[in-house]
Formats: structure tokens, C-alpha cells, sequence
């Protein structure tokens, strides 16, 4: 809790308990959850809070950059605690989002160019059967 709250601090969000609650859920949960998902669990340990303010708190880390979002699904925004370029896999049967590790041959956002254009962001989605249920079958 106190790494999370010099996060905020460093960004210069006020560290109220709130924020840092959904900041916790986010580290501790790398399944990259919805801000619904995010609410669902926040409210349980946090009964006053509400959608309105999880929803504002989510958009706040993002545009501060403490999160990532990713519109993998093509559906909802799906958030990252991890914010190092990376990119991911969705199964399209289980739903699960995956970190995926690899080199990108498009190199690293901010340090290229692409037909001129300065990248900033650079993200890879995969989708298809992930490992788990390719065994269940
Ligand atoms: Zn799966
Ligand atoms: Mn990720």
C-alpha cells in the first residue's frame, strides 16, 4: 500500500483511500478486469463507494498513466496495472486475457517511426484458443 501510495503521489493524485483501494485491486489482479469488474469487487470492501466514482478514478489513473487500457475485445475496456508495452492474447472460448512476452518487430513505443509517423503507442492483440482450453478438448 505504501509503493501504490507513492504512485500516486508521484502523479500527483491525491491518495485517498478509495484510490488506492482500486489501485491495489488492479496490482493484485492481473486478469485485466473491466471498471465494472472493478466495482464489483471494490464495493464489497468499500460499500459506500459508487460506479460513478470507480468509472472517474479509472479514467483519472489512465490519464495520468498509472494504467493501461486495452479494447481487445472490441466490447469493453479491459485495464492493465502493467504498463510496460506489451502484448496480449484473448481466447475467444474461456474469455481469458494473457500477457504476451514476446520481442516486437515493431520495437518499442516512443523510440520509433512508422512512414514518418512518431509512435506512441504500439499494441498487439491475439486472439484465438488459449492452452488451457486447447487441453480441455
Ligand atoms: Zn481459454
Ligand atoms: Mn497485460
Amino acid at each position: 500500500m505504501k509503493e501504490l501510495k507513492k504512485l500516486l503521489d508521484e502523479k500527483e493524485v491525491k491518495p485517498t483511500f478509495q484510490r488506492l483501494s482500486i489501485l491495489k485491486y488492479l496490482e493484485e489482479n492481473r486478469e485485466h478486469p473491466t471498471a465494472d469488474m472493478i466495482y464489483e469487487y471494490i464495493r464489497e470492501k468499500v460499500p459506500t463507494i459508487s460506479k460513478t466514482t470507480v468509472y472517474n478514478t479509472v479514467h483519472k489513473f489512465l490519464e495520468k498513466g498509472l494504467i493501461k487500457e486495452l479494447t481487445i475485445t472490441g466490447q469493453e475496456a479491459r485495464y492493465d496495472f502493467v504498463t510496460d508495452s506489451h502484448h496480449h492474447f484473448l481466447c475467444e472460448k474461456c474469455g481469458t486475457i494473457y500477457d504476451i512476452d514476446i520481442n516486437c518487430p515493431h520495437g518499442l513505443p516512443g523510440q520509433n517511426m512508422v512512414r514518418g509517423h512518431k509512435v506512441e503507442e504500439i499494441h498487439g492483440y491475439f486472439k484465438g484458443i488459449c492452452k488451457n482450453c486447447l487441453q480441455k478438448n
